[in-house]
């Protein structure tokens, strides 16, 4: 047993989502990503003297809309308060945010991790904007400062310390994302920063009942250097331990390169940011009807699409989790198994041969142009035994896409695919090949059961290879029982 197996990490993080609102959190600016540089700023954004602020409709539907998806309580007196610190980016001089009253309290994230179902306590939810964009990389000699994120609304979700390790932060992150862009309140990329994430780390020995001190580590940007940030801080802190050092109680920077983390300052020196009520903005009173008509145009999530097609479908959980992964690809699926009942089959086809043709072009599914009802025609004529699985996949399907306006049955008899199961007609070149082999017959009948491939494979030659597989094995064992 090595040393760090006597340990447990504690781990909890908080989450800023950028809300994908039309306009920002307090003022009529458009709120778009990837604009020219201060382009989308007006006197509320730049934080001019005398100017009020307003809040944004939207971004109380959207926080909401992610509080009934997670099982939280919804506050129904939502105030906002002045958080306070001096950064060029912020013009205003402090962040609009809640302080004591975040829209959200408790609630749950269940995540999978390992075919095991596991469980994120959620803290709290909270409306807040933010800050503008320093550029220190673009100028050699000066810092560039753009406001066209100043003002952006986002919500923050904290965990509860509940997670263990770096490989289950990734985890929860993954059902985050997912979840943020099945409700549409987010396109959860990480990597232009509108998810963004900050890990708190400690550990302590296994069994202990109290948290040890905790570490805060931000600028990770994918949920991969998450995991790595938390996994060398986990071994980083327990060394200090086992060396008998104390762990500075600060926050730490990760360093993508190398995947370490080093300090950028201690929680003594922290701002105090004089959290005060908000003066400018009157309390969001949230409403029982409000949440009920929020709640009725709420969209699928993902875990309701699990267990309907696990437990109605009867797919496995292997196959419900690949398809509820993207929201698009469990869309098409559900418009699939609306013209056939052979959900498996129609899981195949998704997973399978569309992704394969969509991933050797580099395209996602909102490109894929083929109707849905065309999978579910192609399965039909499978089933019906009317067209093998490997021509339906290597000929019907790709033309299928070049001429999406014909039905896949119209396409199988074009390009002649349509197989023989005819059993009149089969019968007659069973037994022209049993006439052309008697004594193979014979041997079969003493004993050589081996020669019934022999057999089939000649029949299906005879039929240039249209016969349906199943029929044709069924005919040619019965005639050669019924032979004498
Ligand atoms: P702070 O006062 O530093 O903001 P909070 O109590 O607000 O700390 O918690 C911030 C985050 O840190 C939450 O996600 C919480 O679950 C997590 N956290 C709190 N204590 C610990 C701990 N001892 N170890 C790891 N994470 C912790
Ligand atoms: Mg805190």
């Amino acid at each position: 047993m090595s040393v760090y197996d006597k340990y447990e990490a504690v781990i909890g993080l908080e989450c800023h989502i950028q809300l994908l609102t039309k306009t920002k959190m307090y003022s009529n600016d458009i709120a778009e990503y990837g604009a020219l540089p201060n382009t989308n700023v007006s006197v509320i954004s730049l934080g001019h003297p005398g100017t009020l602020p307003k809040v944004n409709k939207s971004a109380i539907e959207f926080a909401v809309k992610l509080g009934l998806a997670v099982n939280a309580n919804i506050r129904e007196e939502n105030q906002f308060a002045r958080k306070n610190y001096f950064y060029a980016d912020l013009p205003k001089g402090y962040q609009i945010t809640q302080d004591k009253t975040p829209i959200c309290n408790g609630g749950f994230i269940n995540y999978k991790l390992k075919d095991e179902e596991k469980r994120v306590n959620l803290t709290r939810i909270h409306m807040e904007e933010d800050a503008g964009k320093s550029m220190h990389d673009v100028d050699p000699f000066h810092t560039l400062v753009d406001l066209n994120r100043a003002g952006t609304p986002l919500l923050e979700i904290v965990t509860e310390p509940d997670l263990r390790t770096g490989e289950e932060a990734y985890a929860y992150l993954n059902e985050v994302r997912k979840l943020v862009r099945y409700l549409e309140i987010c396109d959860g990329n990480m990597e232009e920063g509108s998810l963004r994430c900050d890990a708190n780390i400690s550990v302590r020995i296994k069994g202990a009942k109290e948290y040890g001190k905790k570490v805060e580590v931000k600028n990770m940007n994918s949920f991969r250097n998450v995991q790595r940030a938390i996994d060398f801080e986990i071994k980083r802190q327990i060394d200090l331990i086992e060396k008998g050092e104390p762990i500075a109680v600060e926050t730490r920077s990760f360093d993508a390169v190398d995947g370490s983390t080093f300090s950028l300052r201690s929680k003594e020196s922290a701002n105090d940011y004089r959290y005060f009520p908000e003066p400018d903005l009157q309390p969001v009173f949230v409403t029982q009807d409000y949440i009920a008509k929020v709640k009725s145009v709420l969209p699928v999530l993902p875990s309701q699409l699990f267990e309907i097609y696990t437990k109605q479908y009867g797919l496995s959980e292997y196959d419900a989790f690949q398809l509820t992964e993207l929201k698009e690809i469990a869309f098409y699926y559900n418009e699939i198994v609306k013209h056939t009942s052979n959900h498996k089959s129609a899981a195949n086809w998704l997973m399978g041969t569309i992704k394969s043709f969509l991933n050797e072009r580099a395209l996602t599914i909102k490109e894929f142009t083929l109707a849905p009802v065309k999978i579910a025609e192609i399965i039909k004529l499978i089933d019906d035994g009317k067209v093998s699985n490997t021509a339906a996949a290597t000929k019907l399907f790709p033309e299928l896409i070049n001429q999406p306006s014909k039905t896949a049955e119209e396409i199988a008899i074009k390009l002649d695919l349509i197989q023989n199961s005819d059993s009149g007609e089969l019968q007659k070149f069973v037994d022209e090949v049993l006439n052309k082999f008697p004594e193979k017959v014979t041997e079969y009948k003493g004993g050589k059961v081996g020669l019934l491939g022999m057999f089939v494979g000649e029949v299906m030659k005879a039929s240039k290879g249209k016969a349906d597989p199943k029929l044709l094995n069924q005919l040619v064992k019965q005639s050669l029982e019924n032979k004498n």
